[in-house]
């Protein structure tokens, strides 16, 4: 059995910046392995909150799906709390190239050498952090070197479709997912093509193919929480005959 915590669901400048939402990470724990997804701002903080505590130095280690502060802010604490400051050298970093070479690299050069490994992550590729296995999505449309997840715990497949601007080539990537998180920040489109997000017209029309068994939705901006995220999924779930929740802070889900 695997545990999913979504610390938090804040998913946009200003949600983030009001803390609305908090925009703490993803805690999943599953056979023993603890990790750590898109460590946004407030995650370590939300971690000591629960209760009990999610221990930062039991961690197994933690993924970045890609560079942005609201996913990576908390990566830098995080590897400090989890090796003890540098004195135990553990943990694994699965991250794309981006958060770790050239100008948009976010984790601090004297950190690097307290984790046992550092692994790149790349497009539609299969990993492993202790017993987890997972695997890359195809590279999303997004301003930053982004891919999403799907995670195998047994028999389930739990897919984190992050950050991304909707094309049909995304599908095939979340195909066979059970449970699918999305990360849906606008309500309604954007008129910018700069805007590189879901908003809830894709969200069904990726839900309305793929039909998961369950699907939930998070990482809300603005639109989103005014729209009021409950109502948006129980209509989508009514419309699509399909499962379809709005994930809060704190939200737990047993796989
Ligand atoms: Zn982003």
């Amino acid at each position: 059995m695997a545990t999913i915590k979504i610390l938090g669901t804040a998913g946009a400048r200003f949600v983030v910046a009001k803390q609305l939402r908090s925009s703490a990470g993803t805690y999943i724990e599953h056979d023993g392995t603890r990790i750590v997804l898109d460590p946004g701002p407030g995650t370590l903080v939300a971690m000591a909150k629960q209760k009990p505590r999610l221990a930062v130095e039991k961690l197994s280690g933690i993924i970045l799906t890609h560079a942005h502060l609201d996913h990576s802010n908390d990566v830098n604490i995080l590897i400090d709390g989890l090796t003890e400051g540098g004195l135990k050298r553990r943990g694994v970093l699965f991250a794309p190239r981006e958060c770790l070479q050239g100008e948009s690299a976010v984790v601090l050069k004297y950190l690097r050498p307290y984790l046992k490994e550092i692994r790149i992550l790349e497009a539609e590729k299969e990993y492993k952090l202790g017993n987890i296995p997972f695997r890359t999505s195809c590279r999303h449309y997004h301003t930053a070197e982004t891919y999403g997840l799907v995670f195998k715990f047994g028999k389930k497949q739990v897919g984190f479709l992050v950050d991304t601007l909707f094309f049909p080539g995304l599908l095939k990537s979340y195909e066979g997912c059970d449970i699918l998180i999305l990360n849906v920040v606008r309500y309604k489109p954007h008129p910018s093509p700069n805007v590189q997000h879901l908003c809830l017209r894709d969200a069904e029309e990726i839900l309305s193919k793929l039909r998961p068994e369950k699907a939930i939705l998070t990482h809300f901006g603005m639109t989103m929480l005014q729209a009021r995220p409950n109502q948006v999924a129980s209509k989508l779930s009514r419309k699509l005959r399909l499962d379809v929740v709005a994930a809060y802070d704190g939200m737990s889900i047993e796989v």
